[in-house]
């Protein structure tokens, strides 16, 4: 071994003074190297299983219960240590573990969304044109269109019948199940498209979705393949085509979570935004031993995508109604809870991408593998739309995270005239509750396929129960 050298002046004033960032594998232990690894197995199930709002909240349960939950009724009696969580029309949950101070020391949070980009069928969706039947689309969020033809898409949603039913719809999740796609122009025919800018090349009205090519057998009426299709939902589910009014199906990509790299250090799947912090806050919460001081509380919202609006997106109040009864069951006061509560905004960032480097300012970019980023503010064009978290709390997150080791970083979504984006963290702020966004960043955001660090994935996690634990 080298005899260890003095270090110069210069050398030791420059890390005495200034931000030594280093690649999150430089840092961990084998231990910590393994729990990365380990832990992201969950997740790639939690993806595979959840590739909806409503298979999320349905797997969430039953992870949930599994671990002890019960669902909270109003005016149950609760306990340090209590676990509870409550579902939101099917695709939002929130859940939380009593914790041994009371509710008016306020609340630890996690919020994050479950709802992801995809197409959802329209309330008329199924047409038949030139012998070919097919599903019209509505995308949902922030969608580059171009990213969603010819991929293997599957469905999945529920049908709500008259009669007060629901039906379950899910093709293509099951092993051999057959898959649909949305088709292209070959390039010998595309020379035009090709001129055309990317937003433009491919219309919202020609995402639809092809379903089917079989015409009905003995008949000579019109539409015989939209009746062939037809006739087997009748026959399979029950439902006709009046049903898809009071039906949401939602096409999504049809492939699972995978590892990517050749040292897998990267997990490739569709949805990581923002599932990637969902079960981060979700594992987080059900690891949690015995009582916390500050009652934890996960929440998992919907319609993040469009803005958060609605009875199942984070400005509904189905979340003060969560928490104002767990605050009844002590006597207290919602707002006083709240007002001493404390959110943890998790929703993803853009990874600082090198292909495409023009559209980042470097020193306040995320980087892969650098753990999870924090974000001061979000929105877009001087800060529009951001809750903009205060100094003090920024300096609180820092040192709960350095005191527990979890690997962070500081970042903002791109540069400062090029764009922007927003979470939940606005209407958490607005709740008067200190809030601070942060994530795992990602890939290829709101691609039908995203790509996220496996060590990243694990930093959110810990930062998820650095905050549960205060
Ligand atoms: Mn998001
Ligand atoms: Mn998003």
């Amino acid at each position: 071994m080298a005899e260890k050298e003095e270090k110069t002046p210069g050398q030791q004033l420059r890390e005495a003074l200034l931000t030594q960032k280093k690649n999150g594998w430089d840092v961990v232990d084998e231990a910590t190297e393994k729990a990365v690894f380990d832990y992201c197995e969950g997740y790639k199930t939690f993806l595979d299983r959840g590739k909806t709002e409503r298979t999320c909240v349905d797997y969430t349960v039953e992870l949930a219960e599994a671990a002890g939950f019960v669902p909270f009724e109003r005016g149950m009696e609760l306990h340090p240590g209590s676990k509870v969580y409550r579902v939101n029309r099917g695709r939002a949950v929130n859940l939380a573990v009593v914790g041994s101070a009371p509710l008016d020391q306020g609340v630890s949070i996690t919020a994050s969304h479950i709802d992801s980009p995809r197409l959802d069928l329209k309330p008329t969706p199924l047409y038949e044109d030139s012998e070919l039947a097919f599903f019209k689309t509505h995308y949902y969020g922030g969608i580059r269109k171009y990213q969603w033809v010819t991929i293997p898409l599957e469905l999945r949603g529920v049908v709500a019948m008259k009669d007060g039913s629901v039906v379950n719809v899910a093709v293509g999740s099951h092993p051999g199940d057959p898959l649909f796609t949305i088709d292209d122009l070959l390039p010998h025919l595309g020379a035009e498209q090709a001129k055309k800018p990317l937003g433009t090349a491919i219309p919202a009205e020609s995402l639809n979705i092809l379903v089917g090519s079989r015409p009905l057998k003995d008949d000579d009426g019109s539409d015989r393949v939209k009746l062939a299709v037809m006739k087997m939902l009748y026959d399979h589910y029950g439902i006709r085509e009046a049903d898809f009014i009071s039906a949401e199906i939602e096409a999504v990509p049809a492939f699972n979570a995978v590892d990517i790299g050749f040292d897998r250090s990267l997990i490739g799947a569709y949805g990581h935004d923002d599932r990637v912090c969902g079960y981060a806050g979700l594992k987080a919460l059900l690891d949690l031993d015995g009582a916390p001081v500050r009652t934890a509380v996960c929440v998992l919202a919907d319609k993040e995508e469009i803005g958060s609006e609605g009875v199942s997106g984070m400005q509904s109040a189905f979340f003060e109604t969560f928490v104002g009864d767990l605050c009844a069951s002590q006597k207290v006061p919602l707002r006083a809870c709240l007002e001493k509560s404390f959110c943890l905004s998790t929703d993803v960032t853009a990874a600082y991408d090198p292909n495409f480097a023009e559209v980042y300012e470097k020193n306040n970019s995320a980087r892969v593998n650098y753990g999870i980023g924090l974000c001061k503010y979000t929105g877009s064009r001087g800060k529009s739309g951001a809750s903009d978290a205060g100094a003090e709390l920024v300096a609180y997150v820092r040192r709960l995270l350095d005191d527990k080791g979890v690997l962070w970083q500081m970042a903002e979504l791109g540069k400062a005239d090029q764009g922007g984006g927003g979470t939940v963290a606005c209407y958490m702020a607005n709740r008067n509750i200190d809030t601070l966004d942060a994530g795992v960043p990602v890939l290829s955001m709101h691609a039908p396929f995203e790509t996220v660090s496996k060590l990243d994935c694990y930093m959110t996690y810990a930062a998820c129960k650095a905050v549960y634990q205060g």
